[in-house]
This record gives C-alpha cells, sequence and structure tokens, in this order.
C-alpha cells in the first residue's frame, strides 16, 4: 500500500514500517516503479536507471518480482504443496537449493541469538495466529506442550533429504524469507547492472547504490500511529523492521503481538518495533531483537560489527544501538 503524505512515499507493507522519502529536485535519471501482492504484503521495487533504461529497468524489476513470486512458492507454510508445507505434512521432501539456503540462514539465527529467532516452532506459531484469529489466548498446557515441539536437531536429513522428527512439528520461515527474497530480488537487479535499487517486501528491504546519487532515506512511522519516529539514512544493505504494530489482538487490556518468544511459548512484550540495519540478514535479526528487548538485544548488536538497531518501546522512548547517532530529526550511522 502507497499513501502519499506531504511529498513523502510510505512504502508500508502488512506487518511494517520502512518509507522513503522521496526527492524534490529533478534529475536527468529515471526512477522506475513496480509492486506486485506476494508473500501476503505488496512487494514493491524501485530502481534508478539512466535515462533511455527505463523499460530494461522495469522488466529487471518485474524479472525480481518473478523470482519472489517462485521463491513464496518453495517456502509459504500457508500452502501444503510448497516445500515448508510439505515438510510440515510429515513427507521426506529433496529441498531445493534455495530452500536449503534460507534453513542454513534461520539456524545460523537462531544460534546467534541463543534461540530467541527460532523457525522450528511453527507449530506454536500456528496456534497464535489461530488464538488472533478467534481473538482468545490458548491454555497454558497447550503452549508448553507447543514451546516442547521444535528444534534443528528435529530437522532430519537422510540421503540428501529432509524430513521433520516429531510428528505435528512445522517450520516457519515468515521471520526471514521476506528478506531473502528482497537480498535475491536485489542480486539479481546488480547482475543485470541496475545498482542503484530498492526492493520492499512489506518493511523487510533490500537497499543498493544510490537514491538518484543520494543516500536512500526511510521514514520510521511511529508503531502506534504518533507520526514518524525519525528518518534514516541508509547504506547499502538490509533494512527491516518488526514490531506489533499491525498483527495483534487485544485480551483485558494486554497486546498481544505475532513475534512469540520461543522459549516461554507466549508473545514478545516491552517493544513495540524494532528496526535493524545489517550488511544482510537483517529480517532475522529484527525479529530475533524484538524477543530479546533492548538489554539484551544490544548486547547481540555488540557482536555483530556492522549491524545497528532502533528500538521503540511502547510509550515512544526510542533507543539506538551505539553505531548510531541522531542527528536531529535523522538518524544515521556513525563514521
Ligand atoms: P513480519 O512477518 O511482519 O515481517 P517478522 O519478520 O518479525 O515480521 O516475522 C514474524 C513472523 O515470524 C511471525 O508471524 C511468525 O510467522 C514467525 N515468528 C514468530 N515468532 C518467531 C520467532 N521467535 N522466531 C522466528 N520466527 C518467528
Ligand atoms: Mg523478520
Amino acid at each position: 500500500m502507497s499513501v502519499g503524505l506531504a511529498g513523502v512515499a510510505l512504502l508500508t507493507g502488512l506487518g511494517l514500517a520502512a518509507r522513503h522519502v522521496r526527492s524534490a529536485t529533478a534529475t536527468p535519471r529515471q526512477r522506475v516503479r513496480v509492486a506486485r501482492a506476494l508473500m501476503g504484503t505488496e512487494v514493491e521495487v524501485v530502481v534508478w536507471s539512466a535515462a533511455g533504461r527505463a523499460s530494461a529497468a522495469r522488466a529487471a524489476a518485474e524479472a525480481a518480482l518473478d523470482d519472489i513470486a517462485r521463491l513464496e512458492g518453495l517456502l509459504s507454510d500457508y500452502r501444503a504443496d510448497s516445500e515448508i508445507g510439505r515438510l510440515g505434512r510429515g513427507e521426506t521432501v529433496l529441498v531445493s537449493a534455495d530452500t536449503r539456503a534460507v534453513l542454513a540462514e534461520a539456524r545460523s539465527w537462531s544460534e546467534r541469538s541463543g534461540g530467541a529467532f527460532d523457525a522450528t516452532r511453527g507449530a506454536l506459531y500456528q496456534r497464535w495466529r489461530a488464538a488472533r484469529a478467534a481473538g482468545q489466548l490458548p491454555a497454558p498446557g497447550e503452549l508448553s506442550a507447543l514451546v516442547a515441539l521444535g528444534g534443528w536437531d528435529e530437522v532430519r536429513e537422510e540421503a540428501g533429504r529432509l524430513r521433520l522428527g516429531r510428528p505435528g512439528m512445522r517450520l516457519d520461515l515468515g521471520g526471514v524469507a521476506k528478506g531473502f527474497a528482497a537480498e535475491r530480488a536485489s542480486a539479481l537487479l546488480l547482475e543485470r547492472s541496475f545498482p542503484d535499487h530498492l526492493v520492499d517486501c512489506g518493511g523487510d528491504l533490500a537497499v543498493a547504490g544510490s537514491r538518484d546519487g543520494a543516500p536512500w532515506r526511510l521514514a520510521i512511522p511511529d508503531p502506534r500511529g504518533r507520526g514518524v519516529v525519525a528518518t534514516l539514512l541508509v547504506r547499502p544493505g538490509t533494512v527491516a523492521t518488526s514490531g506489533d504494530a499491525q498483527r495483534f489482538f487485544e485480551v483485558g487490556g494486554v497486546r498481544y503481538g505475532h513475534i512469540i518468544d520461543p522459549r516461554t511459548g507466549w508473545p514478545a512484550r516491552g517493544t513495540a518495533s524494532v528496526t535493524a540495519l545489517a550488511p544482510e540478514g537483517a529480517d532475522a535479526l529484527a525479529t530475533a531483537l524484538y524477543v530479546l528487548g533492548p538489554e539484551r538485544g544490544l548486547a547481540l548488536l555488540a557482536g555483530l560489527p556492522e549491524a545497528h538497531a532502533i528500538f521503540v518501546a511502547a510509550d515512544g522512548a526510542v533507543r539506538l544501538s551505539p553505531g548510531l547517532r541522531r542527528r536531529g530529526a535523522v538518524i544515521e550511522v556513525a563514521r
């Protein structure tokens, strides 16, 4: 969905959260934008190219969207016939190299985050999806059984095929697949010699080169609708926001979001949104940081040299990781 607002182009998807601000200056270069509904959100590709290459840029952007559609067909846990869906039905599956790559990325973020990010507890996340749809909390006993249903050791490999070790176990790549797809789309655009572009999978972004010669600027909307937290000058790489702004439900005045702490079985609380910036992998990182919260999240970031984050608390308080600095309304990476 794109909403025009006083010269600001909003790039927000279903879950999320980043916008880019359009330059007011006219230039000889050309901007091409294509968008498509994919991965449960609106995916948008913006390419800046020399005037005269606009139709090639459009074709490359459409090809990037086609590739995201293909990845969705492999990775979606909403689709029973995807590779991830088939694993969840108990099948033994010869998975594609792409699915393997996303699983490897997911596993590595599980390890780095001490289990805060965990794509093997899809059964637990599905239970919360159903709870959200019904507006009713699950029973605590149900949750402890689902917390026990997962773990990377249960993703078994036999003769090159994968199988989940426990009946009822499900994988859920919802916290990592959109960012992975954005990075793939960005790589495809680079291969086709369009180095200046942005791919936005509903708030999970891959950003390359510049926006008409200037750094890409993104705006972080306040997760409770109180305007814009800040604008951000971003370096090429990935940016992602995780939060409870859009997918949540309330019971007894308590807000339950869609990001679950896999150790307790309950939705993570305390943070309203986290925007992560990293050379790659910001999608999973943002989800992990959301679960960890600012204290433990900043400790994780201290071990990831080029990763940064902006935490927004429910009351609107903003915390920046040490590598970021705030200059007026603009947040930038400190040199
Ligand atoms: P969005 O999907 O809105 O971009 P995230 O990237 O933060 O948000 O991913 C959240 C989704 O990831 C959830 O909807 C669920 O499918 C899954 N998920 C929930 N909790 C976790 C977790 N602790 N680790 C990994 N994936 C999770
Ligand atoms: Mg994520």
